[in-house]
């Protein structure tokens, strides 16, 4: 597959369970060096029917030089718990634990020991809560800044387990399988884990009469999501004539065209691809701009467009004309979006537009140079609409369908010969 078939609008990447440690602190009468403290953390995360259950041992031993000698203790400590948790529970082996939320807002408790703890002494305290899932997609990522301890995901056998390439055991029992993991898999990036409950695959047709012929879009979903697969049915057929009188040219795409409700492991980590051969994946929690995007997408693969920057900067340019007309704020919101990745990154990231690629998984730690790429593309081709204008930029796109397969060069003489104007200036800041 080439990079040109990858379809991305924005980083969608689950945290509904974030579990990031970044404020494991407790409290001293001395003044501590926290830094030396150890903290071994076993966790358990148990898939459930719409709920993950999650039940953590946490080990705290006081290591703190400046508490030697009877000088101070810790009796506290502050752990980060998911955002949008329920049923929190904290106790230790003889009693419950009080806890209170942070005052500044922030993700995380200040849980009290039933105990002083001296220098070199340990005290183990578990904390269990449960957060809401999709009934069908359970996806959440896990972030351990521990200095030891592992993780163990319970999946039930309805459940097909989607995991990142890091090494892990996994034993199957009875109804379920138990994937056990290392801390070191997730301390530098969190780790995604998806998993999707097996249901039968519906789908649900409708004949779209678009400028000269109809198409028949299909929507495959997953069974109990009826209500999805209708509303992207009307989308589609809304947006698609949007997008015929934004280009310009009619779509130009197969005539069966096939959306298929995705999990995140399945649109490798982006919001939806569109294979460029009438099937499209979109994310199951994808909003308009994502559909409008992959739709778009039809006319970008029917160009032949040789460089990812026109693939993407084209598919956003009309995604947000189409979302002008249809949800102005949105439209808005996706503007500056773009805008703001190009002009905060620009220091980080010279490379020129041609020749960008994506990877063909996204991942976290190439997220800030993916999400530049697109807003550059994106920035560079509204800069050429808005120099070029509406309707000579249709010319355009009726020559860019016809020419059979455009590079830059092909691409900087069809916007000089159609606006009249001089465009090296421009391409050479760009690409
Ligand atoms: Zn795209």
């Amino acid at each position: 597959m080439e990079s040109g078939h990858y379809s991305f609008t924005s980083i969608v990447f689950y945290s509904l369970i974030s579990v990031t440690l970044f404020c494991v602190l407790a409290t001293s009468q001395a003044s501590a060096d926290w830094g030396q403290n150890e903290v071994e953390v076993n966790s358990v995360y148990e898939v459930g029917c719409g709920v993950v259950h999650v039940s953590k041992e946490i080990t705290f031993t006081n290591m703190d030089e400046n508490t030697r000698y009877w000088q101070g203790f810790y009796s506290s400590l502050n752990y980060p718990v998911a955002p949008g948790h329920s049923n929190l529970s904290s106790f230790d082996d003889s009693s419950e634990i009080k806890s209170k939320r942070a005052e500044d807002g922030g993700n995380y408790y200040m849980f009290t020991f039933n105990e002083n703890v001296w220098y070199g002494d340990s005290y183990i305290l578990t904390l269990e809560y449960d957060v809401r899932m999709d009934p069908i997609y359970t996806t959440f990522t896990i972030r351990e800044q521990s200095d030891s301890g592992n993780v163990k995901l319970i999946v039930p056998d309805n459940y097909e387990a989607y995991l990142e390439d890091v090494d892990y055991a996994k034993e199957n029992l009875d109804d379920h399988a138990v994937y056990t993991f290392d801390n070191k898999s997730f301390q530098e990036f969190p780790l995604r884990i998806d998993c999707v409950k097996t249901v039968d695959t519906m789908v649900d047709s409708e004949i779209v009469s678009l400028e000269g012929r109809n198409v028949s879009i299909s929507v495959e979903y997953r069974q109990g999501n009826d209500e999805w697969a209708q509303n992207v049915l009307d989308k589609t057929a809304t947006y698609l004539p949007l997008l015929e009188d934004v280009w310009g040219a009619p779509y130009p795409g197969n005539s069966y065209l096939t959306i298929r409700e995705s999990s995140i492991a399945e649109t490798k980590g982006y919001d939806g691809f569109n294979y460029g051969n009438g099937t499209i994946s979109l994310l199951h929690s994808a909003g308009d701009r994502v559909l409008i995007h992959e739709l778009s997408h039809s006319w970008t693969h029917a160009c032949n467009f040789e460089q990812l920057w026109m693939h993407e900067g084209y598919a956003n340019l009309y995604t947000f004309l189409v979302l002008k007309q249809t949800n102005p704020e949105k439209a808005l919101t996706m503007k500056s979006e773009l805008e703001d990745g190009y002009g905060k990154n620009g220091h980080n990231f010279v490379q020129a537009l041609d020749g960008w690629s994506i990877p063909d998984e996204y991942n976290t730690s190439s997220s800030e140079s993916i999400g530049y790429g697109y807003s550059k593309s994106f920035v560079f081709v509204s800069d050429i609409y808005e120099n070029v204008g509406f309707e000579r930029m249709q010319i355009a796109n009726r020559k860019l369908l016809a020419t059979g397969n455009v590079d830059t060069s092909d691409h900087i003489s069809i916007i000089e010969s159609v606006s009249g104007k001089e465009f090296d200036e421009m391409y050479s800041n760009f690409v």
